[in-house]
């Protein structure tokens, strides 16, 4: 099973539609009537359960977060430190940490990219060129990696605040975690929520609504 699969989650109703039965694997029989569900005709068939989770893949030119350690549906808490970088047009994330700023192909198949409405003038030329730019400066290297005073938010903020219209205060980290990051978390914590119950449960969950 790909990482995809697993880490998907369906929904369907059956006999009733006050109850939503969430799933991960197709359920044998119905956990409400306890009827099989083999060729039988459900209420609503299923469907995926929308996932506020992209792969760095499929999203170029965004501001994208994951956890520092772990992953959003497996470890994820609230108040964890997360972890910020940007994509190129073709999904490298560059970040910035202890080994400075990298360029990853890979590590960011699960992470929410933030909408940044302000920045939208720009070509994808531009937003390469200038990651390349900060790429090959001195000015993201292990020696002036800081966890505290320059750190991946100061390398992806700094990014973003060249994009920013004039007319614009430049973003500072703690007013940006509240507005922009703070409400993509707290949506995804309902569907991380729905997650570890399905799969607490064996695989089947049900809801009223
Ligand atoms: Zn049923």
């Amino acid at each position: 099973m790909s990482e995809d699969t697993e880490d998907r989650i369906l929904c369907m109703q059956h006999c009733t539609n006050q109850m939503n039965i969430f799933f991960s694997k197709f359920p044998e029989t119905c956990p409400l009537c306890g009827k099989s569900l083999k060729g039988c005709s459900l209420i609503i068939p299923p469907f995926r359960v929308p996932s506020p989770f992209l792969s760095q893949n499929d999203s170029s030119c965004s501001f994208v977060v994951k956890p520092t350690r772990g992953s959003f549906l497996r470890e994820y808490k609230s108040g964890d430190n997360l972890h910020v970088g940007i994509t190129s047009s073709n999904g490298m994330v560059y970040n910035f940490d202890e080994l400075g700023l990298h360029a990853d192909r890979t590590g960011w198949e699960q992470c929410l990219v933030v909408g940044i409405t302000e920045i939208k003038d720009f070509t994808s030329e531009l937003w390469d060129s200038r990651l390349k730019q900060m790429y090959s400066s001195s000015l993201w290297t292990p020696e002036e990696y800081d966890e505290h005073n320059n750190n991946c938010y100061d390398f992806a903020l700094g990014f973003l605040n060249q994009f920013l219209p004039t007319n614009m205060e430049p973003f500072k980290k703690l007013d940006f975690c509240k507005n922009y990051i703070l409400p993509w978390t707290i949506r995804a914590a309902q569907y991380i929520d729905l997650f570890r119950r399905v799969q607490d449960a064996g695989g089947v969950a049900v809801e009223s609504l």
